[in-house]
């Protein structure tokens, strides 16, 4: 099969190339042909570029890139009970935990050690196929269309964020700095949740913020520096918990002031963009107690809830994948993407098959 591989630990060395159809290398494992893939923002653009030539690199090529997908599964092994032949499902991106570590036991999958991710360690869904542990499968709320079911990834890291890092109760004021896609499943994660919710964008991203006004929520339009003041007048009142879904440090300092007394402040964005260390005012940190906290990947338990956020605003949603491309289209996908053309990206792997 063809498949969108890093090749190499060489900065950029990337493209289509052929490789082995997965199999199911395990009774428990089953095999999906993949239908959408969306491109990541966050990590995609990062492992595009990432310097995979030493041993410790994340990234380990030739891989298979791609970790939000969805698709039908075709295959299960012998020791699979959940799935079938013909289910809709999507892939929980965290594999092959150790099982045994302080975080696998306390659920937490994202911080044990010896796990794997898809799409950067363990061959991923920019490919007609994919193959694993049937554990990672979820089947998709009926009637969800796979378009959107490819989004459950990046909605169960925006559950992570708003719910286990941000801990955001019902009632509660929540403000999020950044409508990218996380910016807004953060936003639609909030509002699953019973909280009030303002978007913060910047002018060019003036349909992004439609984007979140469709689903609920207030926005705003940082053109001005007196942020916190305009959050405060447009909610009556702090905010209890911020989300920076740019990462940067500016965004993360925009969100901290929109706080009230003991707010959780949570770093959502893939922190890139910016190379030197980030500084905050920690004299507010102080005087107002407030707690900083950073969502990194998800939790399994994330993976239902997010699939319940993406069928509640399943409507509004359907209009963020904005393109299609085929595999063979990447380069302008991810153009795209970094260029902020889109607001999702998706591939249509199964497009691909006969090659
Ligand atoms: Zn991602
Ligand atoms: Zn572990």
């Amino acid at each position: 099969m063809k498949a969108l591989m890093r090749l190499s630990g060489r900065v950029g060395d990337m493209g289509v190339a052929q490789t082995d159809e997965p199999i199911l290398r395990q009774d428990d494992w089953a095999k999906m042909q993949v239908c959408y893939a969306g491109v990541c923002g966050g990590s995609d653009l990062k492992l595009m570029q990432m310097d995979a030539t030493g041993p410790d690199a994340k990234l380990k090529p030739p891989i298979v890139l791609g970790h939000e997908f969805s698709g039908i599964i075709t295959q299960v092994g012998p020791a699979v009970t959940h799935l079938k032949p013909g289910d809709w499902v999507t892939v929980d991106t965290v594999v092959q935990p150790c099982g045994h570590c302080s975080y696998c036991v306390s659920g937490d999958w994202n911080m044990c050690p010896e796990r794997l991710g898809v799409g950067s360690s363990f061959d991923g869904g920019f490919a007609p196929f994919f193959a694993g542990p049937a554990r990672n499968f979820h089947v998709l709320p009926q009637g969800l269309p796979l378009r959107i079911g490819a989004l459950t990834e990046p909605a169960a890291c925006a559950v992570h964020i708003v719910h286990d890092v941000a801990k955001v109760q019902a009632g509660e004021r929540v403000v999020i700095i950044g409508p990218g896609v996380i910016g807004l499943l953060c936003a639609a994660a909030a509002l699953f949740a019973g909280a009030q919710v303002l978007v913060v964008g910047t002018p060019r991203g003036a349909q992004r913020l439609e984007c979140a006004r469709a689903m609920g929520c207030q926005t705003l339009v940082n053109d001005t520096e007196n942020l916190a003041a305009r959050v405060q007048a447009a909610f009556g009142g702090s905010a209890d918990a911020a989300v920076d879904a740019v990462g940067t440090n500016r965004a993360l300092q925009q969100a901290m002031y929109t706080l009230g007394k003991m707010g959780r402040l949570v770093a959502g964005g893939v922190p890139f963009k910016d190379k030197t260390p980030y500084q905050l005012d920690m004299d507010f940190v102080y005087r107002n107690q407030i707690s900083i906290g950073a969502g990194r990947s998800s939790r399994p338990s994330d993976w239902p809830i997010a699939m319940q956020v993406l069928k509640r605003f399943e409507r509004q949603i359907d209009s963020w994948v904005d393109s299609h491309f085929t595999l063979d289209q990447w380069q302008q996908a991810f153009d795209q993407t970094r260029n902020k053309q889109v607001i999702k990206a998706m591939f249509t792997c199964a497009d691909e098959k006969g090659d």
